[in-house]
């Protein structure tokens, strides 16, 4: 066989192995690319929040709630809140702002109690994007201190106030420890809507994963929630709080990578 023969040959070979891998390629099922039972894409966003030390939603996978109630505690309005909680066996995560605490100690030990979280929401509930950085970190520690002090917990998760965080606020609070935490809906119940408002606000937008954003002293917030709940369970959703989702997330994670086949322990969360 002469060279220019070998060649028409090899490049002959050539293309019938791409179009044979491509036929091959076509035969075969797509790949499942998680282990969490969620799209790609659900993966992909658990690692941004993960990875950023910010969540705005639990795992979109989970048929979970998580109800958060900010600016607490409040003197009147916090114990009829908790109540309504009780009697819905709900538990919830409060994000106080530290002066409050500071002034009423017992509510926050009664949230405690009660089986919710308390988290952080700075000390003087100050916009933090538009502070000097100096200050951010004061307000954050200082907020966390309070919750400490009565609780005798450390908070994990900061709320920013009005959701104001930038690069440099997100990032002087994950290198403090913290997870920035936004949410997915806000019926915006501070502008204290009618029952019938506030209700098609929360009803048409809970989806798995939702992270929704309500105030402690917002007494038609209170009046819906039983419906709420309800409903809710009715269809087939839970409650939860915050760091529930948060961990919940670090696991659906660690499922998916090659770890597990090593058999060793994950040293991102230390032997859990
Ligand atoms: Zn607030």
């Amino acid at each position: 066989m002469d060279r220019a023969a070998v060649k028409v040959w090899t490049f002959g070979v050539l293309i019938l192995l791409v179009l044979g891998e491509a036929w091959w390629r076509h035969l075969q099922p797509p790949v499942q690319q998680t282990a969490n039972g969620g799209g790609y894409g659900d993966v992909q966003q658990i690692y941004q929040q993960v990875g950023a030390s910010k969540m705005y939603h639990g795992n979109p996978a989970r048929k979970w709630i998580a109800l958060t109630f900010d600016d607490g505690p409040h003197p009147y309005h916090t114990p009829i809140l908790l109540k309504t909680l009780r009697q819905l066996g709900v538990r919830a995560t409060f994000f106080v702002v530290g002066k409050n605490v500071d002034r009423y100690p017992d509510l926050v030990r009664q949230m405690v109690k009660d089986g919710h979280e308390v988290e952080n929401h700075t000390y003087h509930h100050l916009r933090l994007s538009q502070i000097p950085l100096g200050m951010v970190q004061e307000e954050i520690d200082a907020g966390a201190a309070a919750i400490w002090r009565a609780t005798g917990h450390v908070p994990r998760f900061v709320r920013p106030p009005g959701g104001m965080v930038d690069h440099s606020v997100r990032l002087i609070a994950q290198f403090d420890g913290y997870v920035m935490v936004m949410w997915t809906q806000d019926p915006a119940d501070y502008e204290r809507p009618d029952e019938e408002t506030l209700k098609q606000r929360l009803f048409s937008s809970v989806r798995p994963g939702s992270i929704i954003l309500l105030h402690e002293k917002v007494p038609v917030t209170v009046k819906v929630l039983p419906e709420f709940v309800q409903e809710m369970r009715r269809q087939g959703y839970e409650f939860v709080t915050v760091e529930e989702m948060w961990k919940d997330m670090q696991h659906s994670l660690l499922r998916t990578t090659s770890r597990g086949r090593y058999g060793f322990p994950s040293p991102f969360l230390r032997g859990s």
